[in-house]
């Protein structure tokens, strides 16, 4: 036998039990971003290389060593893409969506980033974001993290997710206070491990975020952002402020969160967990003013996040929310005899069209009724109908609950439908 190829590390299949979970996720979003009027915008998985390197910036773990990139067959740079903002702003630009208009986008998809896999970290990961363009006053932006709470509230985590949140102001504000930073930084040097010292240099707000307990203590004498902060953007994350506590989301402010990409500006946050142990950040995003502008478009203000699917899904299993999932099947028809299988089969297409929604199995390959049952039990169907020859001969079904308590009973053919309905409507 030859050896079974395997799928590439940090890159999974979701397999049926898995997807069930995945797709009560999904609809929640779709759900979730429809209640707020977003559009779905649905980008390729490969850009060219150059649209990451402008758009997260040259100096981000991203763009240094996460990214999938490889030649063309004709020699031009591609790469999987790693996240949505940057393809998201490209498709705007291109067709003309974001110049003098309001755009409402919501983006759902795998991406690919070259990490050391671990629970909650893949090389291919999924998903959803929120990108709201051409608003630049901080109701957007509080829209946009009241829509991301509703979602948590859909998805029953709203208890085991905390906001933080900061501003990180003007470009010119950001510039005066990495000046400062930087200054401070080198009259420590001796102290910071390799990685804030490389970051010092290339990219010095990121050491805020560095995960070194030396470096944290260290940075408690550090230059505050906030004292840096422009009029403006200041008055902006008041208002933010303001307008969460009025629609009674709780956050804390997080003076280092400083995010790994270099687009945003003014308002930037986390929805962090610790059910997940290390990965504890299930959604990302800020403002980002300057980005449609970055990569070739009229200046426009914009909005956005994403957050991990998998971090969600592994998050949900966690805490036991994904229990009362319902299987793939609702029903599952047994059919014993030559008769049986002809009238069946029909029968379970006539319920088809008469239940909008209802999801029939019909046994196939013949066998046993015990053999059938024991099918039937396994596809998760609550409940099956049973079929022998004697049922057709009398125009009635056998039907056995097989997840309740509940006595089996026979009813005629034409009350089979709204039964069928009352058992997916409960
Ligand atoms: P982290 O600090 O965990 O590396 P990040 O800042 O790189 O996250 P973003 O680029 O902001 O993450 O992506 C938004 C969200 O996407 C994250 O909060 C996380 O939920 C998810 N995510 C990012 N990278 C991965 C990955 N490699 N595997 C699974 N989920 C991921
Ligand atoms: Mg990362």
């Amino acid at each position: 036998m030859s050896k079974a190829i395997q799928a590439i590390r940090g890159m999974n299949d979701c397999l049926p039990g898995e997807t069930n979970k995945w797709q009560m996720v999904e609809d929640a979003m779709r759900r979730v971003a429809g209640n707020y009027g977003y559009a779905e915008i649905r980008m390729p998985v490969v850009e060219s290389t150059n649209l990451f390197k402008r758009g997260i910036g040259e100096v981000t773990d991203i763009v240094e060593k996460e990214m999938y990139t490889f030649d063309d067959r004709n020699g031009d740079s591609l790469t999987l893409r790693p996240e949505g903002t940057a393809s998201c702003v490209r498709a705007g630009n291109q067709h003309g969506l974001l110049y003098n208009q309001e755009q409402r986008l919501w983006y759902m998809g795998p991406m690919f980033r070259h990490e050391r896999p671990q629970k909650g970290r893949y090389r291919q990961f999924h998903q959803f974001g929120i990108e709201s363009f051409g608003i630049a006053t901080p109701d957007i932006d509080a829209e946009v993290i009241m829509l991301s709470a509703r979602l948590w509230r859909e998805l029953g985590i709203e208890d085991f997710v905390t906001l933080e949140l900061n501003s990180l102001g003007s470009n010119q504000a950001r510039a005066d206070y990495r000046d400062a930073l930087v200054e401070f930084l080198t009259l420590h040097e001796d102290k910071l491990d390799d990685d804030s010292k490389r970051r010092m240099h290339a990219n010095p707000l990121r050491v805020l975020d560095s995960k070194n307990r030396d470096v944290q203590a260290l940075l408690v004498d550090a230059p505050k952002l906030s004292e840096y902060l422009d009029e403006e953007s200041t008055q902006h994350f008041a208002s933010l402020c303001k307008r969460l506590d009025a629609a009674g989301i709780k956050y804390t402010i997080n003076e280092r969160l400083v995010r790994g990409l270099d687009y945003y500006n003014r308002t930037v946050f986390e929805w962090v967990t610790d059910s997940l142990g290390a990965q504890g950040t299930v959604c990302a995003g800020g403002r980002y003013d300057g980005l449609v502008e970055q990569l070739g478009g009229k200046a426009t203000p914009a909005v956005g996040f994403a957050m991990g699917i998998e971090r969600l899904v592994l998050m949900l299993t966690e805490l036991d929310k994904l229990e009362n999932i319902r299987a793939t099947t609702d029903v599952y028809v047994a059919m014993v005899g030559e008769n049986a299988e002809l009238a069946g089969v029909a029968l379970a297409e006539q319920w088809r069209d008469e239940v909008p929604g209802i999801r029939i199995q019909s046994h196939c390959g013949g066998g046993k009724f015990n053999k059938q049952m024991k099918r039937a039990d396994k596809s998760g169907a609550l409940v099956a109908i049973i079929l022998g020859d004697s049922e057709i001969e009398q125009q009635q079904a056998t039907v056995k609950y097989l997840r309740e308590n509940k006595e089996q009973q026979t009813v005629p053919f034409s009350n089979v439908a709204p039964l069928l309905e009352e058992l997916i409507k409960g």
